[in-house]
């Protein structure tokens, strides 16, 4: 899967897709990241990127002619794929989100900075605007890396265990189960017996418990929510 991204800080995602699973995934060709720097587009001397707002008020607004310059250079006109704006007005991001563009062959994600962007971006080259959450941040890069992240989580080999990311939290619709790993005893606290007792249908049985009690005591809205889903 192919993700471009258009930022003015493209240097702080650069660290976050050089590490870990993600590093491993582009090596093994599963994603593609490409980072374009909004400002390369810019065509004045002082490669401005951002202008006071029409109407007056405080904090800079990113200017719409380089954004449009970015995008349509190396999305083409339209953009051939997704263009999704970062930005806490957007649809809350997901699991079903993120599996929904995980089907995608290809998504771009533009960054926001400062007050936002000039809403004729908005309305006339995005065409999804996607929320990390009911907070503001200052700018889109770590949404976007969020978004990133998640979705690559659902692409087939990415993650090394083969049952992928389906038994994580919110996959189906519960918190997922406690994990122990060695020692057996740590600070006299032990691990949970049946987890040592081999007996594999105990154990898957301890687990659905435990995500079940564990979703009601953290996220009861989830057992209601997956109620009237299957009601
Ligand atoms: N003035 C904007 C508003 O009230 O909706 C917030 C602008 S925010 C300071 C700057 C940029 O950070 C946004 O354009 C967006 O790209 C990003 N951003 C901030 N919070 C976000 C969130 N919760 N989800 C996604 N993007 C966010």
């Amino acid at each position: 899967m192919r993700f471009d991204v258009f930022s003015l800080f493209p240097q702080v995602i650069q660290p976050y897709i050089d590490s870990s699973m993600l590093q491993r995934a582009r090596e093994n060709q599963l994603i593609e990241v490409n980072l374009h720097n909004i400002r390369d587009w810019t065509t004045d001397k002082h490669h401005v990127t951002d202008d006071m707002p029409y109407g007056g008020g405080g904090g800079m607004v990113m200017k719409a002619p380089p954004i449009f310059e970015a995008v349509e250079s190396v999305l083409g006109a339209p953009p051939a794929c997704p263009l999704i704006l970062m930005t806490p007005q957007g649809r809350p991001f997901s699991t079903a989100i993120a599996k929904e563009l995980a089907a995608l062959p290809h998504i771009a994600i533009l960054c926001g900075r400062y007050e936002g962007i000039d809403e004729r971006v908005r309305e006339h080259l995005v065409t999804d605007q996607i929320s990390v959450g009911d907070y503001v941040l200052t700018g889109g890069e770590l949404p976007a890396m969020i978004i990133i992240d998640a979705v690559s989580r659902f692409l087939p080999g990415v993650l090394g265990d083969p049952t992928g990311a389906e038994d994580d939290s919110f996959s189906n619709g519960l918190l997922e189960y406690p994990h122990y790993t060695r020692p057996e005893v740590f600070r006299e606290w032990g691990v949970p017996p049946v987890l040592l007792s081999g007996n594999h249908a105990e154990i898957a049985r301890w687990r659905r418990e435990q995500s079940i009690l564990r979703t009601m005591k953290n996220r009861p809205d989830l057992l209601k929510d997956k109620d009237q889903s299957s009601s």
